[in-house]
């Protein structure tokens, strides 16, 4: 057993439940929520928020690893908000996504390193809010800025414990980048999810990295490009080949957003009408269909995010 923070404040790992690996409620960019605060509907957020996840927990699910960092507008009084009025358990990152600040990207790592510690050991913008995971994002490959964030994440890592989950551009095969890198921070790759994992249904990319030792969050659901049926084809083979026990799943859901156009907002809304509960609703009756049994759906989506956070071979 050991101890998470969340946007509510620590909690045993035992407690996390139903773990979503990869959500987001509210996003922006930087600097947004306080400069130009009616460019995205915080309230909106906060009550759609709390409605969606309300809804999923009816359903079962009891965790959300909220994802989003500071270039992604990140609010954790929004988080907060949302965890209290749902019910929902919210992990709260620190890290950086692709909007790295070009302040960043000349700096040392260990100086970055120093920020994200912060978040984690102090807390998030004078809140005692304190992060749960640290999130690196690197797209279409690692960037010079892109590595620094990289090694500030894996140094960050190595003071506090804390584990890494990435944003990739799985057809680029930017995990098997990423992996290099921490590899030679001398990360232990058991703290290491590497993320968006589910754009590719290359099973060369996807175990080759399973057996460097990393855990793959398959995280885009219903996700775009490749076919949701088809992503859960290629869950199924995986477990079948005794990866089960190193996957995680979840939706990279927002309820609301500006970085994408608001067309695409209402597309993404019409092609998921059930939010944070398409893993749940459509997602695990394939599998359990294909054969998996519902003994291995607990590991996915129960004991895999405990083990995660726990250090847990
Ligand atoms: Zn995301």
């Amino acid at each position: 057993m050991s101890t998470i923070n969340t946007a509510l404040g620590p909690k045993d790992t035992s407690e996390l439940g139903f773990t979503l690996s990869h959500e987001h409620i509210l996003l922006s960019s930087a600097g947004i929520q306080s400069i130009y605060p009616e460019f995205i509907d915080r309230d909106f957020g906060i009550a759609e928020g709390i409605r969606r996840l309300s809804e999923a927990k009816a359903e079962g699910v009891d965790t959300i690893i909220d994802l989003s960092t500071m270039d992604l507008g990140r609010d954790v009084r929004v988080i907060e908000e949302v965890s209290r009025g749902s019910g929902v358990n919210a992990i709260v990152a620190t890290g950086t996504w692709l909007d790295i600040p070009r302040s960043f990207v000349q700096a040392d790592p260990d100086d970055i390193a120093r920020l994200y510690t912060r978040e984690i050991e102090v807390g998030i913008e004078g809140t005692e809010i304190k992060a749960g995971v640290i999130k690196i994002a690197n797209e279409p490959e690692v960037s010079p800025g892109g590595e620094v964030i990289l090694r500030a994440a894996a140094r960050t890592h190595q003071i506090t414990g804390t584990p890494i989950y990435t944003h990739t551009m799985a057809k680029n095969r930017v995990g098997d980048r990423q992996v290099e890198i921490f590899e030679h921070e001398g990360v232990d790759l058991n703290r290491v999810c590497v993320g968006h994992s589910n754009d590719s249904t290359d099973m060369d990319y996807l175990t080759g990295l399973l057996d460097k030792g990393v855990w793959l969050g398959l995280d885009r659901y219903p996700g775009q490009g490749v076919l949701w049926q088809e992503r859960t084809e290629v869950l199924h083979r995986l477990i079948e080949a005794g990866y089960g026990s190193r996957l995680m799943l979840s939706h990279d859901w927002s309820v609301a957003a500006t970085m994408i156009p608001k067309e695409r907002v209402e597309e993404r809304a019409r092609t998921n009408p059930d939010n944070y509960l398409f893993i749940t609703r459509n997602v695990l009756p394939m599998l359990l269909e294909l054969g998996t049994t519902q003994a291995q759906i607990d590991a996915l989506m129960i004991d895999n995010p405990r083990r995660f956070f726990e250090g847990a071979v």
